[in-house]
């Protein structure tokens, strides 16, 4: 049995948890984050990607609206190497209730939201495949946050200060003294046995916090809600699009990168099944629907995968229900609870929230710790986001290597981008056509990226996530696990195999017309060509 002692135990490699790893460590905390997975393989790896200005809690949670457009603020400037400020419309067809929009913009105001309303041609002049029966629309300051890109450069920092990441390490036991938590048991994927002694944990479990709790002895009840995304092949609109009505199923597109997705449902769930969610047929055709309502050219798209995520929501009282239950933080202290002193709950929220989550919870520790060490990670740019350079300037610097390798490297890794190109031609070879990855950059994620396999490797570096979901990028990717991670080719056949039955989960949904034909010719070069069918079993765990 290993046995280590730290300040402080965060449980949970989420946005939340890697937010407050960095704050810790910032503040000079001495800090250690476990995760039973790999890091943004929960929630946080499952959502919309939507940086949300608040305008779509305003009307019904003026606080979470509140919240959103502070912090909308300060992710544009400490982590712009994640976001993109594409905008966002309000729109209102001409079947919805037009009081709805005068509303929006009232509360907009309320709220501190920069809400203007324009007229259909205007917005259709800056999005032009919207509807032609856009009635009314309201833009606002919406964006698009990359989860994967977020967690990984706080957990960049974090590491960087001197703070400890374990991953592919579940806890399964909260070590107590009397009424006290003084630690946890875990174990990882050796099966070796971990015990960590800390003065305080905290549990950023997510959805996940309900166990957590029971493992501690402790009542917690999560409210689990689950929603389903379906990403269609390419970019349909190049700016988020919202539906001008009360939240409801499929009202957003969102666009990602290369691609869009349309989102979301809600359907309240048992606990015991969150961790076997699937995406239902009906939640696909509602999407599609709604989608096409509002973006027609998603009928002439082709569906690339569908995925769902659980929010990670608790009801304060327990009469509010599904979208009414609010997204607003809640921040436990279990010794005022329930008399535990050292553990700590923090969950609720959202993905774009997970700063201040990081803060009203690190300064709780503080105080606890009676450290009088203030927040500063409203200043302090993430790693890759430190000075706002045009990506101009960076393709000019590395003159040579094709502009748009350059632009895609910089575009995710932001300054990064100088400790993974180099001029040597092995490095920028494209390993990912659909998402431009170099050989460079997958070097440099394997060796710094605390990547384990090919699904970690593309939470890095999107390697995978394009039209062609790891057709033609996977089996070089395995390649190079042999190469740069020393892993043995037996290894690396299993990683290609566990990979691509990853991809497969989410494709399943969505298997019909070209998207169909697509995974036939994944399967012939796979099944048929490689066959890879022929090499141990496979032990995936994601959807
Ligand atoms: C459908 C959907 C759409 C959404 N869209 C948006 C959006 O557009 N914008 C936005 O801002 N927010 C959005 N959200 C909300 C957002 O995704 C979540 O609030 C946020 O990601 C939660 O992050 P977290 O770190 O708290 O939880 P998680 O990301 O779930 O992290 C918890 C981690 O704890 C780990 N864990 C659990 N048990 C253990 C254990 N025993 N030992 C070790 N580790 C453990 C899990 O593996 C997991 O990685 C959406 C949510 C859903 C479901």
């Amino acid at each position: 049995m290993q046995r280590y002692e730290t300040e402080v135990i965060v449980i949970g490699g989420g946005a939340t948890g890697t937010g407050i790893l960095r704050d810790l460590s910032i503040r000079g905390i001495d800090a250690t984050l476990i995760e039973k997975n790999d890091i943004a393989s929960g929630t946080t790896g499952r959502n919309h990607g939507l940086l949300h200005s608040g305008a779509r809690y305003a009307v019904y949670d003026l606080e979470s609206a509140q919240e959103c457009i502070k912090e909308n603020k300060i992710l544009k400037k400490i982590a712009r190497h994640c976001i993109e400020d594409t905008g966002g419309l309000f729109v209102t067809l001409y079947h919805d209730n037009p009081k709805y929009h005068d509303l929006l913009l009232e509360r907009c105001k309320l709220a501190g939201i920069k809400a203007s309303e324009i007229s259909p041609m205007q917005a259709m002049a800056i999005e032009p495949n919207l509807s032609s029966h856009t009635l009314k629309a309201v833009k606002v300051p919406d964006a698009v946050i990359d989860p994967f890109r977020l967690t990984s450069s706080n957990m960049i920092d974090a590491v960087e200060r001197g703070a400890k990441i374990f991953t592919y390490t579940a806890v399964n036991k909260i070590i107590t003294s009397g009424n006290d938590s003084v630690g946890i048991e875990c174990i990882n994927k050796k099966n070796e046995k971990i015990e960590i002694y800390a003065n305080i944990i905290i549990n950023a479990a997510g959805i996940w916090g309900q166990h957590i709790c029971e493992i501690a002895g402790i009542e917690l009840k999560m409210m689990p809600s689950k929603g389903s995304m379906l990403i269609i092949d390419y970019r349909t609109n190049n700016i988020v699009i919202n539906r001008c009505r009360p939240p409801a199923d499929g009202d957003i597109v969102v666009p990602g990168d290369t691609v869009s997705i349309i989102g979301t449902t809600s359907k309240e769930i048992d606990y015991d099944k969150i961790d076997n969610c699937n995406v239902d047929d009906d939640e696909i055709d509602t999407l599609l629907k709604n989608g096409e309502d509002l973006l027609p050219n998603i009928r002439r798209t082709r569906g690339l995968r569908a995925y769902c995520g659980i929010r990670p929501l608790m009801a304060v009282s327990g009469k509010v229900k599904g979208r009414k239950i609010s997204r607003g933080i809640v921040l436990i202290d279990h010794k005022e609870r329930d008399g535990m002193e050292g553990l700590i709950t923090i969950a609720g929220g959202k993905l774009m929230t997970y700063r201040l989550m990081a803060e009203k919870t690190c300064d709780l520790i503080c105080k606890k710790l009676n450290r009088k060490l203030k927040c500063t990670t409203h200043k302090l740019p993430l790693p890759g986001s430190e000075k706002k350079i045009p990506a101009k300037q960076t393709i000019k610097h590395f003159s040579g290597i094709p502009a748009s390798t350059v632009g895609s490297t910089f575009y995710r890794h932001g300054q990064r981008v100088h400790n993974i190109l180099t001029k040597d031609k092995k490095n920028y070879r494209l390993i990912c056509e659909c998402e431009l990855v170099t050989e460079g950059e997958i070097e440099y994620a394997i060796k710094n990226l605390n990547v384990k396999n090919i699904t970690d490797l593309r939470r890095r570096t999107r390697i995978g996530m394009g039209p062609c979901q790891g057709e033609l990028c996977a089996y070089r990717a395995a390649g190079l696990f042999n190469e740069y991670n020393s892993t043995s080719p037996e290894e690396s056949l299993k990683l290609l195999k566990d990979f691509l039955e990853e991809r497969w989960n989410g494709i399943k949904p969505v298997f019909w017309g070209d998207g169909l034909r697509e995974i036939e010719l994944s399967y012939w070069i796979y099944q048929g060509l490689f066959g890879l069918g022929d090499f141990g079993d496979s032990d995936t765990e994601e959807n």
